[in-house]
């Protein structure tokens, strides 16, 4: 016998009691349809039905223009969009994220009667949007009067659009014209969209103007104002803010796209957050789908690279291990250009060669391997770069002087030296390790003069002089273990460990797996249609530098090692050639998802408590966080999807002791009856639903409720729900009343267990 369960106050449309039956067939309760047959008339479910029907009506303009079908990441902008929400477009390379920008702007237009400002910055890109506005709005035949202003116009033409700005439905502008144009500046807009807004955040005036653009409550309007102006607190200013947001619907919204490098806590973004709840995401990290292969060189490494890239073809990146020395770079540049490979050193960021290399001129980069080389920082060509080749195994030399301190390099230096620690030294390896820990964020400029003190034997302030206590132990320490014979031998039989002389004195190589993730991640990067194949090549020069590199990648990724002789190169290279032309599609906005094997889904994650949402969030990348009535979801690319990820916090049902016998209707049947969790937040005593403040007095609570609407409407904008609670007997409670409790919500519900939280772990799952 199915055993039925009343869930109280739990109907996802009118919020009265629902039956287990009617959940799980993804419908609501008796009392909104009495005959399951029947249609909705009004409730939340039928909003949402609305929605879909708008977003029906949006597909089939797209499909009329675009003559393909939408990518899921747009399906669920849109849907976003059409709830009313603001909230910040991260998107993968080929998305087309200007695409659905402009549609939707035409769309919200025509249909739903409201005003829009795009601000982009540059004038160029305003010309093309205008322009492919105008063709779309031709194409439709929708009729929507549309205004653009930019400096590539000449004065008559300005003069023309000004004049159309008070009657158009559209207006696209640069981030500089809306804070110059007054006759721009004084409109005022229901939606904005704001492209590039890393650089337009660095312009706190631009965002003053748009606030006063849009159609926001003036009360809003003046405390933000007031903000600005130092007249009031900001703290004080943001909580008003949120005091009048509880009384009155923000019907305007703000669209932003792009990432910010880094995050400042400014106020111009405190006061963003605090009228349209979303945080301004860093640049997130995408994922990785790279063949690692290793090879030996029969010859000299020059000649062996000329070999590769010979066979290989062009799109390639060269990275030179730091020990090898800058000058190495530019010998190997020399050596392949006298063979007729086209090839620039890329050791300081150059525009020229950037451009050659992305425009097929040039066949490659040279450059160092480490964390900061711009070949590594600043190169992002997903269609170009095809593969990489280190020039031996990512590495550094680490010399213990004090003219060479240096805290990370020491760091990874003990890391590497550990099993050769005897027991006796531990209590003082562990102590250097503490401390050269709190050093990490220590500048170039701060470690030179650390170095300085340490070499004139001069008394220096605060964190310095702490420094160079630690270096002057880290020196003794080392001296103390080199002095002891079974360490040496230790440190010279280990697999690991490469150790040797430089003018009598000990130097170690230790490997660089930052430098290597980072490096070999530029051959294969997310876009639209999944992540790129990618290729990289290491010709090892130091065998013991390759094992202990295998060793530390071994903790962060699941990296399978591949001999470059035993696989079928030409294969792979017709894999890495397939990806490359389909992001060149992609980027074109030609791509059908007909043509892709996978690609991006949207997913709900939840897992049971926010501390697991922040670790899971952070094995991909630096995750951006939206807060919805107090709820965080956190936002990330990984596993082939757009993953929301959030808590249940928890159990979000309990039995409810007011039917039958605890809870428990005993007629002919059992029939348990279960409960938001209400809690004072006080003493943590638990209430009944209708009371409104605890035996205690206090009036404050958490209310399971609300965390459940929340994941509700989540789940009502993504592709899949995955339910991640623990594999025990309350974590299957939990998954249990999600999934019935979303099922109305969301058809594509799963449940994972994993049993530890580890990225590899989640990926599997
Ligand atoms: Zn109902
Ligand atoms: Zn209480």
């Amino acid at each position: 016998m199915e055993i039925k369960i009343i869930y109280k106050n739990l109907c996802p449309n009118c919020g009265r009691n629902i039956s287990s039956e009617r959940l799980i067939k993804g419908l609501a309760c008796e009392f909104c349809l009495p005959k399951e047959t029947d249609e909705l008339n009004s409730g939340f479910l039928s909003k949402i039905e609305e929605r879909n029907k708008k977003l029906k009506d949006f597909e089939e303009l797209f499909e009329r223009v675009i003559k393909g079908k939408m990518w899921a990441l747009q399906i669920f902008w849109v849907r976003r969009f059409l709830e009313g929400e603001s909230f910040a477009l991260i998107a993968p390379t080929g998305s087309g994220k200007t695409t659905i920008q402009i549609i939707l702007s035409l769309y919200t237009a025509k249909y739903l009667k409201k005003r829009c400002l795009i601000i982009l910055p540059t004038s160029l890109l305003v010309h093309e949007v205008s322009e492919k506005l105008k063709k779309f709005n031709e194409e439709l035949d929708l009729n929507v009067q549309i205004a653009s202003y930019h400096s590539l116009l000449s004065q008559k033409e300005k003069m023309k659009e000004i004049e159309k700005i008070d009657y158009s439905e559209i207006v696209v502008t640069t981030h500089l014209s809306v804070m110059k144009r007054e006759e721009i500046n004084r409109k005022i807009f229901d939606i904005a969209f704001i492209d590039d807004v890393d650089s337009f955040l660095k312009r706190s005036k631009a965002i003053r103007f748009v606030l006063r653009m849009l159609n926001l409550p003036e009360k809003i309007k003046n405390i933000a104002e007031n903000i600005f102006e130092n007249k009031i607190n900001q703290k004080e200013g943001i909580s008003e803010i949120l005091k009048i947001k509880e009384g009155e619907n923000i019907n305007s919204q703000l669209i932003v796209s792009g990432a910010t490098q880094k995050v400042k806590k400014t106020k111009s973004i405190a006061i963003l957050n605090s009228i349209f709840g979303f945080s301004i995401g860093l640049k997130p990290e995408f994922g990785r789908n790279i063949l690692d292969c290793f090879i030996y060189s029969e010859n000299t490494m020059k000649e062996k690279i000329l070999d590769l890239v010979k066979k290989i073809g062009s799109g390639f990146l060269i990275f030179i291990p730091m020990d090898k020395g800058s000058q190495f770079a530019l010998e190997l540049e020399n050596f392949l250009l006298e063979n007729g490979i086209k090839v620039k050193s890329f050791l300081k960021p150059d525009k020229k060669s950037f451009e050659d290399f992305k425009n097929g001129v040039i066949d490659g980069l040279i450059g160092m391997a480490t964390a900061k080389s711009p070949l590594v920082r600043g190169i992002d060509l997903p269609e170009r770069i095809r593969y990489a080749i280190f020039s031996g195994v990512p590495k550094f030399i680490v010399r213990i002087k004090v003219e060479n301190f240096h805290p990370t390099r020491w760091l990874m230096l003990l890391n590497n030296i550990q099993p050769a620690i005897k027991d006796i030294y531990k209590k003082d390896y562990e102590n250097l390790v503490t401390d050269l820990s709190k050093l990490k964020s220590l500048t170039k400029e701060q470690i030179e003069e650390v170095r300085n003190g340490l070499v004139e034997n001069k008394t220096l302030k605060g964190i310095l002089e702490f420094a160079k206590n630690v270096a002057l132990k880290g020196i003794e320490f080392f001296k103390k273990i080199m002095e002891d014979e079974d360490v040496l031998k230790a440190i010279k039989e280990s697999p690991t460990i490469s150790l040797g002389l430089e003018k009598d004195e000990y130097i170690f190589l230790v490997s660089d797996y930052v430098a290597y993730l980072q490096a070999s991640g530029r051959t294969s990067r997310l876009y639209v249609g999944g992540i790129t194949k990618g290729l990289s090549i290491v010709i090892i020069d130091e065998q013991k530098a390759f094992n202990s590199l295998k060793k530390d990648l071994g903790y962060f990724e699941e990296i399978e090692w591949k001999d470059l002789n035993e696989i079928d190169i030409q294969k792979v290279i017709e894999e890495i050639n397939e990806d490359r032309k389909k992001v060149k599609l992609a980027t074109e906005g030609k791509l059908k998802i007909e043509e892709t094997k996978i690609y991006l889904k949207t997913r709900l994650f939840i897992v049971e408590s926010p501390t697991k949402v922040k670790t899971i969030a952070r094995f991909f990348g630096k995750p951006s966080k939206k807060k919805y009535d107090g709820v965080d979801v956190y936002e990330v690319f990984g596993a082939n999807s757009l993953l929301m990820i959030t808590a249940s916090k928890g159990h979000i049902t309990d039995l409810s002791l007011n039917e039958g016998l605890f809870g428990i209707e005993v007629n002919e049947t059992f029939i348990p009856y279960f409960k938001p969790i209400k809690r004072c937040l006080n003493c943590g005593n638990e209430m009944e639903e209708e009371e409104t403040s605890c035996v205690c007095g206090n009036t404050k609570f958490y209310d399971s409720e609300i965390r459940i609407e929340i994941l509700r409407k989540i789940a009502s904008l993504v592709d899949e729900v995955i339910i991640g609670t623990d594999p025990d007997s309350e974590g299957e409670k939990i998954g249990f009343d999600l999934f019935l409790l979303l099922k109305p919500l969301n058809g594509n519900i799963k449940r994972v267990r994993f049993h530890e939280v580890t990225k590899r772990e989640i990926l599997k799952v």
